[in-house]
C-alpha cells in the first residue's frame, strides 16, 4: 500500500490542505503548519484544531499519512548561541503545533555549519537540538531530510544521518525522510534500476530501513552531484524516472508519505496517477 500525495498550500487555515489534497486524488500530504518564512505564527485555535481533525478523519488521513514540514529558517546546528536559541524555540513550537493536531511526525533540514564550527560539532549540536526538542514535546517524531548539500548545509550525506542518529538518546522519536533531487544533487547515482538498488542498499546498511518515515517525489534540474537543489516535474529533468518506478515496487516505501514538492501544482493529480501506473508496470 502506497501513500502519495503532494506539498499542498494550507493558506486560509491548515484544515485547508486536507481539501487541497483530496481535490488532486491524494492519500497522502505533506503542509506548514504555520508561515514558513516568520519565525512567530499565533498560535492555532481550538476551533482550527477540530476542523483539521474532523476533516482527516472524513476523507481517511491517518497521522501516519501526513508529513508536515517545518519553517526553513530554523537552523539546529546554528554556530551561533543566539541564532540557536531561536532556532531551536522556534523546532519546539512546530512540534507542539504538530501534536496539537494529532501528527506524530515533523520533516526538517538537519542544519548548516555556514563555515564557523566543523561538521563534526555541527552534527553534534542538532542531535542536541533534538533531545531538548524530544525532552519538551511528547510524541511527535523529528524526521531528517536528507539535502542537496547546498552551501554549508549538511545530511546531504548518508553519514551524517546516522551520526546525528547515533546521538539521539529516544531513538523511537528520530527518523529520515529521504529526498529523490536532494539525493541526485548530493551525488547518489538514482538514475538507473541497478544504481537505485545500489544507493539503497548503501541507505540500508548506513542507516536502516527502520527510520525511513517518508519521502520526498521530486525530478531535478541540476546533473548528478551539482549540490544544487532544483526541483523538477517527475518526467523531466536530470534524473529519468526509474527511480520513480523503483520506489513504487519495492515495499519497504510502503506506508509512508510519499510526498510530490515538484515544480507544477495543475499536474500534481496527473503525477500522482503516472506513479500509481507504474506499481504495476
Ligand atoms: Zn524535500
Ligand atoms: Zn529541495
Amino acid at each position: 500500500m502506497k501513500y502519495i500525495g503532494a506539498h499542498v498550500s494550507a493558506s486560509g487555515g491548515v484544515e485547508n490542505a486536507v481539501l487541497r489534497s483530496v481535490e488532486i486524488g491524494a492519500n497522502a500530504f505533506a503542509l506548514f503548519t504555520k508561515n514558513q518564512r516568520q519565525w512567530k505564527a499565533p498560535p492555532l485555535k481550538q476551533e482550527t484544531i477540530e476542523k483539521f481533525k474532523r476533516f482527516c478523519q472524513v476523507h481517511q488521513f491517518s497521522a501516519d499519512q501526513i508529513l508536515p514540514h517545518d519553517s526553513y529558517l530554523i537552523n539546529l546546528g546554528n554556530p551561533e548561541v543566539d541564532n540557536l536559541e531561536k532556532s531551536r524555540e522556534a523546532f519546539i513550537d512546530e512540534m507542539q503545533r504538530c501534536d496539537q493536531l494529532g501528527l506524530k511526525l515533523l520533516n526538517f533540514h538537519p542544519g548548516s555549519h555556514l563555515n564557523k564550527i566543523s561538521e563534526k560539532e555541527c552534527l553534534a549540536r542538532i542531535a542536541e537540538s533534538l533531545n531538548i526538542a524530544i525532552d519538551t514535546v511528547p510524541n511527535v517524531i523529528a524526521v531528517l531530510e536528507n539535502t542537496a548539500g547546498q552551501g554549508s548545509n549538511l545530511g546531504w550525506r548518508f553519514e551524517h544521518l546516522a551520526e546525528i542518529i547515533e546521538q539521539v538518546e529516544d531513538k523511537s522519536r528520530v527518523g529520515v525522510c529521504l529526498d529523490t533531487c536532494h539525493l541526485f544533487s548530493a551525488g547518489y547515482d538514482i538514475s538507473s534500476l541497478a544504481s537505485c538498488e545500489q544507493v539503497f542498499s548503501e541507505f540500508s546498511d548506513v542507516v536502516g530501513f527502520d527510520y525511513l518515515r517518508g519521502m520526498h517525489i521530486n525530478g531535478s534540474k541540476t546533473p548528478l552531484a551539482s549540490r544544487v537543489d532544483r526541483h523538477d516535474t517527475l518526467r523531466e529533468g536530470t534524473i529519468g524516472t526509474d527511480v520513480f518506478q523503483f520506489i513504487m515496487q519495492d515495499s519497504r516505501f510502503d506506508r509512508i508519505p510519499l510526498i510530490l514538492e515538484t515544480i507544477k501544482p495543475e499536474i500534481w493529480a496527473d503525477e500522482i496517477n503516472f506513479l500509481r501506473s507504474l506499481e504495476q508496470k
